[in-house]
């Protein structure tokens, strides 16, 4: 769903009359929509905070389980791979 204002870019061109020129302003439908994701995953953390750390990495796991191939998931866990493991479901989880 792109922005109608700056189609996604978050910056639009616009006449300045006093200077005749064009120049790049800011979109704030964009600004004012990110905050607000920003808002609501702030709130949704300190929800999921309740939760224990065991239940989290339950679901992590499954996560894991489901989207790595079994073979190099075991691979990552007989290495011990723990900054491997973490950055694929970083990168994973932001663009699902
Ligand atoms: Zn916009």
């Amino acid at each position: 769903m792109n922005c109608e204002i700056c189609n996604g870019n978050g910056w639009f061109k616009q006449a300045n009359y006093q200077l005749e020129i064009m120049e790049w302003v800011q979109c704030y439908d964009c600004l004012a929509q990110e905050k607000y994701l920003e808002e609501l995953t702030e709130k949704t953390a300190k929800l999921i905070n309740k939760s224990s750390a065991e239940k989290l990495s339950l679901l992590l796991a499954k996560y894991c389980v489901n989207k790595i191939e079994s073979e190099r998931l075991e691979t990552m866990l007989n290495e011990k791979n723990f900054v491997g493991l973490m950055s694929f479901l970083e990168v994973n989880i932001r663009s699902e």
